[in-house]
């Protein structure tokens, strides 16, 4: 029996929510056993996340939690101030250890606006403890990787900031076996007293050393996710609509 993978994706409403909810499921539909758990950035669920997975032919689940306000970034903050998606990760992984505690399976963090190839989830599928490879358009850098040696062994990592992290990946970089987070009931996305140690932290916290992890992706030699960012919509003129008759047009 194929283990299952469980996709863990926080979202917030904004103009382009539906638009990357769309690219997923529709990546997603193609992954055999693929369970996706939508956690929405509110405090109860919005009618349109309902009605997109009531629509999208992916098994899911639908889960809120509200980010707390001194959580949320201010206009003024820099984006590296403040990690986005924690509360929601979290509590996808008491949903986990609650419902899904005897499942064999596999859990992927996939945020709602990165580029997903299809081959990953064949590459993350028999993840023992935990699988990493590399993540394009990350870091200020065409792509971020764990750096192999001639064992295959991970020794350590091509990024170009706080390079004194243990697992210095990012959250689309790694997947773990249910089992090391139903066995670490406790352990928890943090973010600690500085920015940039979430992924870092939570493999720590599961007792992972760097000989415990899989590299994937044909040694670390493929690009199967980037970390892309969709640009802000600008509808500024949404206001100010051309009311011109179609016959006095040119
Ligand atoms: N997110 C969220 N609440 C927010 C901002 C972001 O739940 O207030 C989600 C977002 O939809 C995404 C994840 O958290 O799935 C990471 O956010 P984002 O992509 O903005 O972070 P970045 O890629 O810039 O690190
Ligand atoms: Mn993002």
């Amino acid at each position: 029996d194929l283990p299952i993978i469980f996709v863990v994706t926080p979202t917030h409403s904004r103009l382009e929510q539906k638009a990357e909810l769309t690219r997923l499921c529709q990546c997603f539909m193609h992954v055999p056993k693929l369970h996706w758990i939508v956690v929405e950035d509110r405090e109860s669920r919005s009618r349109l996340v309902e009605n997109f997975l009531s629509k999208c032919k992916v098994v899911s689940s639908h889960l809120f939690v509200k980010t707390p306000d001194e959580s949320v970034l201010k206009a003024n903050e820099s984006r590296w101030k403040k990690p986005r998606g924690v509360q929601q990760r979290n509590v996808a992984l008491s949903y986990l250890r609650f419902e899904h505690s005897r499942s064999k399976g596999v859990v992927f963090f996939a945020d709602d606006d990165n580029v997903y190839d299809l081959e990953l989830f064949n590459e993350m599928r028999h993840t023992q403890k935990a699988s990493v490879w590399p993540v394009g358009l990350v870091g200020k850098l065409k792509y971020e990787t764990p750096v192999l040696d001639s064992q295959g062994k991970v020794i350590f990592w091509r990024t170009a900031w706080k390079g004194t992290r243990k697992f210095a990946l990012d959250m689309a970089g790694f997947a773990v076996n249910l089992k090391l987070i139903t066995d670490s009931p406790k352990v928890q996305f943090r973010s600690g007293r500085s920015i940039g140690m979430l992924e870092t932290n939570f493999l720590s916290d599961l007792n992972l050393e760097l000989s415990d992890l899989e590299p994937k992706a044909n040694g670390c030699t493929q690009v199967l996710v980037w970390h892309t960012r969709t640009e802000k919509p600008v509808i500024k003129n949404e206001g100010k609509m051309l009311k011109i008759p179609v016959d006095q047009r040119e």
